[in-house]
Parts: C-alpha cells; sequence; structure tokens
C-alpha cells in the first residue's frame, strides 16, 4: 500500500471586503497572507474546509491547491495551530509570544483554536445502546416467564366414579381345511396335525401343485455406461483492483496535511460449468419365481359371545364368562375390557372421562359414587386420576 503526504494551503473569504477565494499561503517575507483587496491579515475559521471539499476529485484528492513546497512555508505550517487574540480578536501564529494586532501577551489571549472533535456523538451513541438492551431484554424475559407458567400449570381437583362397566367376550375358532399358495421354494411337504383340547395343531402342507412363474422382485443390474453431468461452481480471481483514497487533517493555521493512501481489494466472480464423466448403467429387470397352491388347516372365526355388566355387586371376586363350544377341532379366544367414568366438577360444568382398567381385580375394587381426585391441565383436559 503506497502512501503519498503533502501539505496545502486552504483558501479564505476576506470579511472586511468581501474579497473570496484568498489563498492561505503566506508570501515571501511574511508569516500571513494579506487581502490582496484591502490588505486584511488573513483571519480564522474563513471557510477553508469548505474550499477544500469543493475542489476535491472522487478519490478526495485536492484539485489545484497550492503546495507548502519551501522549508519555510513547511515550518510554519508544521509549527501548530494559530491563536486567537483575547483581547483584540486577532490572528497569531503558534510561535507568536505577542499579538500581532495589539501586543498583548499570549497569555492573556484565549487558547490555540479548536479544530473540532467527535466527543459527543461517541457518547450519544453509547446511551442508544444502553436503551436498546433495556428494551429488548425486559419483553423476553416476561414472555419467558409467561411461557413456563402456562405448560406446567395443572389443578388437583375432587372426583367422583359415575359410571363402570365391565365385558367378558368370547371368539369360537374352529380347525378346518383351507386352500391357500406360497412361493415354491419355501413349501416342504408335512402332515397336519389336528388340535387336541384346542391345541398342539400344526397346519401342515401337502399337494403341492399348479406352480407358476409370478412376479417376485425387481432387480439392479449392470447395463453398460452413461455419460452423467454435474453443474458445478468456481470462484475466478478478477485480480486486484486499486485506487486511491485521500483524507486531509486541518493544521489550524491555513494548511492542511493530506494523506492519500492506495487501496487495493481483489475480486472475484463465480463461473459455472458442467463436468461429466462415464459411470456404470443400472437396469431393472423382473426376478420371477414359482408361486404354487397346496392344502393345509387354519383357525376360522365361528361366532362370538360376550356378557357385560355395570357396577358388580360388593363381594363379587371372579365376573362371569359367557358359554364356550367345546366340539373337536374348536378352540376359544377370551377377551376382557374394564371401563370405569369419572365426573369431575368444574367451573365450566361437570366433565366425565372414561378410563381403561388394569384388570379384573383392580376393577372390582371400585365402587359407584367412590371420591377420586383428578389432575386436570390448563384446558381443563384430565391428565390422571388418583384413586
Ligand atoms: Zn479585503
Ligand atoms: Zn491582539
Amino acid at each position: 500500500m503506497a502512501r503519498t503526504t503533502r501539505i496545502i494551503w486552504g483558501k479564505w473569504d476576506c470579511s472586511t471586503c468581501s474579497t473570496k477565494g484568498i489563498s492561505a499561503e503566506p508570501p515571501p517575507g511574511e508569516t500571513q497572507p494579506r487581502c490582496p483587496h484591502c490588505g486584511n491579515p488573513r483571519e480564522q475559521n474563513a471557510g477553508e474546509a469548505a474550499y477544500l471539499d469543493n475542489a476535491r476529485d472522487s478519490s478526495g484528492r485536492v484539485l489545484g491547491a497550492n503546495v507548502a513546497d519551501t522549508a519555510r512555508e513547511v515550518a510554519i505550517a508544521t509549527a501548530g495551530a494559530d491563536w486567537t487574540c483575547g483581547r483584540c480578536g486577532g490572528d497569531n501564529r503558534a510561535g507568536n509570544p505577542q499579538c500581532d494586532g495589539c501586543g498583548a501577551s499570549r497569555n492573556d489571549a484565549l487558547a490555540p483554536r479548536n479544530l473540532g472533535g467527535s466527543a459527543l456523538p461517541l457518547l450519544s451513541s453509547g446511551k442508544g445502546l444502553a436503551a436498546l438492551i433495556l428494551t429488548v431484554m425486559v419483553p423476553l424475559g416476561g414472555w419467558g416467564g409467561f411461557h413456563l407458567y402456562t405448560t406446567n400449570y395443572t389443578q388437583d381437583l375432587p372426583g367422583t366414579i359415575t359410571s363402570l362397566h365391565w365385558q367378558h367376550t368370547v371368539d369360537l375358532q374352529t380347525f378346518v381345511p383351507a386352500t391357500t399358495g406360497d412361493w415354491h421354494a419355501g413349501l416342504v411337504e408335512s402332515p397336519a396335525v389336528m388340535p387336541v383340547n384346542g391345541a398342539g395343531e400344526s397346519p401342515g402342507v401337502a399337494d403341492i401343485r399348479d406352480c407358476e412363474q409370478r412376479h417376485h422382485h425387481d432387480e439392479q443390474y449392470a447395463c453398460g455406461t452413461e455419460n452423467v453431468c454435474v453443474q458445478k461452481s468456481r470462484s475466478v480471481d478478477d485480480g486486484q483492483d486499486c485506487h486511491e483514497v485521500c483524507s486531509t487533517s486541518d493544521n489550524g493555521n491555513g494548511s492542511f496535511t493530506e494523506t492519500c493512501d492506495d487501496v487495493c481489494s481483489t475480486s472475484s466472480h463465480t463461473e459455472y460449468y458442467e463436468e461429466c464423466h462415464d459411470q456404470t448403467k443400472y437396469c431393472s429387470r423382473s426376478i420371477d419365481l414359482e408361486w404354487c397352491t397346496y392344502d393345509t388347516w387354519r383357525w376360522e372365526a365361528a361366532g362370538q359371545v360376550e356378557l357385560h355388566g355395570e357396577d358388580p355387586a360388593p363381594g363379587t371376586t371372579d365376573l362371569p364368562w359367557p358359554g364356550q363350544g367345546s366340539g373337536e377341532l374348536q378352540r376359544t379366544v377370551r377377551s376382557e375390557d374394564y371401563q370405569v367414568e369419572y365426573t369431575i366438577p368444574e367451573e365450566t360444568g361437570p366433565k366425565t372421562t372414561w378410563d381403561p382398567v388394569a384388570d379384573q381385580a383392580d376393577f372390582l375394587g371400585l365402587r359407584l359414587g367412590q371420591k377420586v381426585r383428578a389432575t386436570v391441565g390448563w384446558e381443563g383436559n384430565v391428565l390422571s386420576v388418583h384413586r
């Protein structure tokens, strides 16, 4: 990064005669320039910075400026900021111990001119950040707490058992001859064994026949090569792009130090391209296997009987089962179901809910009118009941 530095003279306006754009460069033999029209010495705060800004090119370099190109000029420009006389308001060079205009001592006069600063904007942006953090944090905390409250909220309410229901079902099944089919490879002829008291049977496989080819599954197989293309992208370097960036600082005495730097950046663009290659091509074909018909036996539904009831009498130890078939080649399959209904009084009216009961012993321990406690969720849903 290349850097160039030069000292340039600003321009000022005469407040006495309204002559504008006078160079701040001190003429030979003088420390201050004078107005070429009325002879008024250069004044401070005379619009130098504005003249500078109007003469900048796109990089910020000041065009057409008078450059401090002699040792004498550089010495004046780098001696420090001018000071303003507190008694007469006259402008004086940094090195002057006394005012050129009225002779007052510098100690009696004002401090060197203020070049300005950015302390105030920094302070106010700090305040803005603090305010932003406060406004975001408070609502977050509030909502987080509310959410926790709703999901964990439950109520413990008293309830009553208002209904009881039980049902005993018996499915009757008969072992009957059947004709079915299967893949030949898994079939082995074996004799059927009849059940004794509804158990110990084996369906058997007999008279395997009528075998035919059937679709079993599809198989993938290599069938040559194919050219496959994939879209890809890559970053292409466009090289370095450099440009000059200039800035000026006010020396407080009509001169400015201009600093120009070469700022470079690497730019690139995305290029899309296709990448192709040969790869094995796969085709699909049907694999057929032999499917055969054969004779066997199976259990077939032959009717259903059931008994059900409500509140069992106190002291009941066994609820009855319906009568069941007892013919040869028959079996029975029992199923049982026990349900209890709770009613929970609530502000919005009583709420009833049916629940399954684990087994008969548990069911026989329940009575109509029995008090329970129910855990109820946020929306009135019953989560659990404690008896
Ligand atoms: Zn003038
Ligand atoms: Zn003075």
